[in-house]
């Protein structure tokens, strides 16, 4: 099949995420990618801003990530985790311990991050089933959070911004309070204090688990919030017997300028979720961590085993990958590249702040959000930047960029120039013309 025939056939039969299959949105069909660069099969090539959702931190085709998984290949690529263990799954977890917080001392692998976070409510359902506390059923959460696309996970993601709100009704019902409104670099404000305080007094006897993204908020809003936040709720989940679960798979991994996001606010989860740039964004594969009160008290309750364990647990190759990513970042100087895109980011992105349409610039880390008035035209905007020559996929208001932490700085004006250029045209032009 030729290119126009591929991309027939697509349309035809293949879902893509959140599209419909009678009105597809168009897709671009790529030929390669290697460090920042996608190369589409029209010849095309294209900066890319995304990183893959937050995943390729490394850059696309690397030469150690590809060694890592030939070597693997080579004595297999996959191996049943029931009754088998190996050194890739052995070397990760320990890499995995020994950079976390120190409480977390578990490892519960799986093969995506929805599933890595159905696994951290479950062990938060199973811990205080073990404890004899049956009425500890229901977690909590902040609005404008995303936890992924399965049941459980889509329960706790907000119900209208968390693209479920189809669901409601049907999914369990848990407790959402108002997002933070402590911005990143405020202190705890008042109003955030009230709503957590409230929500503990009057609900933690039900409470299983408090779920949230730490300080960035990603599908949900790209929203960054105050590290003071992360503490006082630590604070009311232990005074209040309640665990804490920080989904950090899309922070993870250097993303926000700290390693993970709760060392900004210098506090350990009892649980953590581990996705997307744990492979380098090479292949799908999570990791659940825990503390050893929460291993032990389920392995000390009934039935003594923690409930789940999928087919590709522990896959070797992804093992692998994720090994030698891990070492690429903690031998890289990660941290002053990351500060140095957020501070490219700002400069880069200020322009925008002068645009009509254009609510609010915001960066941390290797994150620059862009948020606009109203929603953008996904078609029209996303022709306009492959026009560009770069690789930027907005949703709703929000147009942002978190590329690859290689990323050079001419590739980053790129991006920048891009945004300001694609905005203006796309979204100021019209505003200006329909009025
Ligand atoms: N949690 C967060 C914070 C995420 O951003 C995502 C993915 N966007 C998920 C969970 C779900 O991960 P996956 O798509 O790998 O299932």
């Amino acid at each position: 099949m030729n290119t126009p025939e591929l991309l027939q056939y697509d349309k035809e039969h293949i879902w893509h995420p959140y599209t419909s299959t009678t009105n597809p949105l168009p897709v671009y069909m790529v030929e390669k990618a290697e460090r920042c660069t996608i190369h589409l099969s029209s010849g095309e090539t294209l900066i890319d801003g995304m990183s893959s959702w937050w995943a390729a931190v490394h850059g696309y085709n690397h030469p150690v990530l590809n060694h890592a998984i030939e070597a693997q290949l080579k004595n297999m690529s996959h191996i049943m985790f029931g009754g088998f263990s190996h050194k890739p799954a052995v070397e990760l977890a320990q890499k995995l311990i020994n950079m976390t917080p120190e409480p977390l001392q578990k490892v519960f692998f799986s093969d995506s991050g929805s599933v890595a976070v159905e696994v951290s409510m479950k062990m938060a359902l199973q811990y205080w089933h073990s404890k004899k506390e049956s009425q500890k059923v229901k977690f909590a959460t902040i609005r404008n959070g995303y936890h992924g696309d399965t049941w459980h996970a889509m329960s706790v993601c907000d119900p209208n911004t968390g693209m479920h709100n189809i669901f409601n009704g049907r999914l369990p019902i848990h407790f959402f309070i108002d997002q933070p409104t402590s911005r990143f670099d405020e202190e705890l404000a008042k109003e955030d204090f009230i709503s957590l305080t409230h929500l503990f007094k009057n609900h933690h006897k039900e409470m299983a688990a408090f779920i949230l993204e730490p300080i960035v908020q990603g599908a949900g809003g790209m929203w960054f919030y105050s590290p003071d936040y992360l503490k006082k709720l630590r604070e009311l989940c232990n005074k209040y017997n309640v665990l804490l679960i920080a989904d950090e798979i899309a922070t993870g991994f250097g993303r926000t300028g700290e390693l993970f996001a709760c060392n900004h606010a210098d506090i350990s989860p009892d649980i953590m979720c581990l996705g997307k740039a744990i492979t380098g964004g090479y292949m799908s594969f999570a990791a659940t961590l825990a503390t050893n009160d929460v291993a032990d008290t389920i392995s000390n309750g009934n039935p003594g085993v923690f409930m789940h364990g999928p087919t590709f647990m522990g896959n070797p190759l992804a093992c692998a990958t994720a090994n030698a990513s891990i070492d690429l970042l903690l031998q890289s100087q990660w941290q002053t590249r990351v500060q140095h895109i957020e501070s490219k980011l700002s400069d880069g992105l200020a322009s925008c702040k002068k645009l009509e349409v254009v609510k609010e610039v915001r960066c941390l880390g290797a994150i620059g959000v862009v948020e606009l008035t109203h929603p953008v035209d996904m078609a029209v905007i996303q022709k306009a930047f492959v026009e560009k020559g770069v690789w930027v996929r907005p949703f709703g208001k929000l147009v942002y960029l978190m590329p690859p932490f290689i990323i050079t700085d001419d590739e980053l004006d790129k991006l920048c120039a891009a945004m300001y250029q694609v905005i203006y045209e796309t979204m100021e032009v019209e505003t200006e013309v329909s009025i």
